[in-house]
């Protein structure tokens, strides 16, 4: 059996709270582990707007989310958060007054002495295909993500969708694949035009083929898959020969197990004490997008905020008998330390 990971402090999620929770909780000498159910680091900043410039960042007047992100990072290494990337966190119970059990779907354990939950607007899951049949191809020919580049060499491949991960994908594949057919509902890419421009060079060097429409139905042989219908714009139905169909229809948020959980929740979210950040099971936090209270607003700056008032709740939970004095990093020499900079 794989060992359980001790930690005083899990955080699940790696947005931008949940990286800034790590921060907030180094700082008073307090490591974390940290969850996600995605493959990278980031959150929403990553997943749903990375090239888009924010202006609401405290001494950044403008930053885009993937840079926040990288900076978030930067900021938090001293306090080397070990990292638990592609891993939707499953379960987590109390195990006594003292600790939780946490588990993740990958059969990742962890007993920790504080959870934090920066889970934002939950887990992101690809968008699925609908159709009747869909899901028996699901992980053999149908795939919402590239585990392997490899496995698509020498495939008859049908990319779906119009967006960054589509069209990154679309040339990257290209040369390896035996055939490469993109199928976007629209005439118009949400891609980086520059991607858009190469797609469209290699369709007209005949090396791969793209229209416009929607898939309707799956063509089956024996079991296996081996083509697409989709009606084309003006409402003609065509085939396209398959052999790996690839689905980038983005990403949507679901809270997924946090409601199994035993915490209250109003509206999806949880409602948290603005002392503490403290959730109605003690020893379990939220910050962030998450949580809920009076006056609550999703901003990453809010997140930060709360991210520090629970770091100090954490350390009162772990070190009861303590006296907490607030020191100022400008200043003190034992944040110095931690910080791991030169007086
Ligand atoms: P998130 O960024 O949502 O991250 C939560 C993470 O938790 C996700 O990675 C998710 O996979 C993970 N997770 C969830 N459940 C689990 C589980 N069970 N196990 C493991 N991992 C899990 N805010 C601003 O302040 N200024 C802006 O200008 C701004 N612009 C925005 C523009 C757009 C288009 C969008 C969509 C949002 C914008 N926001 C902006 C909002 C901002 O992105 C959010 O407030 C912020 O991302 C919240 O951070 P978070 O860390 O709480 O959660």
């Amino acid at each position: 059996m794989d060992k359980v990971i001790e930690t005083d402090a899990l955080i699940v999620g790696a947005g931008p709270c949940g990286l800034f929770q790590v921060f907030e909780l180094g700082l008073l000498d307090i490591r974390a582990h940290v969850v996600d159910t995605m493959p990278a680091i980031g959150g929403q900043c990553v997943e749903l707007y990375p090239d888009k410039p924010i202006y609401d960042i405290p001494a950044y007047p403008v930053i885009n989310a993937r840079e926040l992100v990288e900076r978030l990072l930067e900021q938090i290494e001293p306090f080397e958060p070990q990292y638990h990337l592609g891993q939707e966190v499953r379960e987590l119970s109390r195990e006594d007054e003292k600790w939780f059990r946490v588990a993740t779907a990958a059969g990742t354990r962890f007993r920790a002495r504080a959870v934090i939950i920066a889970a934002g607007v939950g887990s992101f899951q690809p968008r699925r295909m609908r159709l009747k049949g869909a899901d028996r191809f699901e992980g053999t020919q149908i795939h919402y993500r590239v585990r392997d580049s490899a496995d698509f060499d020498g495939a008859r491949l049908v990319v779906l969708g119009g967006g960054d991960s589509a069209l990154d994908w679309v040339l990257a594949l290209n040369e390896k694949a035996a055939g490469l057919t993109l199928i976007h509902r629209r005439a118009e890419y949400r891609a980086q035009p520059a991607s858009v421009a190469k797609m469209h060079e290699l369709c007209e060097a005949g090396k791969m083929q793209a229209h416009q429409g929607q898939v309707v139905g799956l063509i089956e042989n024996g079991g296996r898959l081996t083509g697409v219908e989709f009606q084309d714009l003006r409402g003609e139905r065509h085939t396209v020969e398959a052999d790996q169909l690839l689905i980038f229809w983005g990403l949507s948020p679901k809270l997924g197990p946090i409601a199994e959980w035993g915490l209250n929740l109003e509206k999806n979210q949880i409602p948290v004490s603005t002392e503490t950040f403290e959730t109605n099971i003690e020893g379990i936090y939220a910050v962030g997008d998450i949580n809920t209270y009076p006056g609550k607003k999703k901003l990453i700056l809010s997140g930060f905020h709360e991210a520090a008032l629970a770091a100090f709740a954490i350390r009162h939970r772990l070190y009861p008998e303590e006296k907490i004095r607030l020191q100022y990093t400008t200043t003190s020499s034992v944040m110095h330390e931690r910080l791991g900079v030169k007086d």
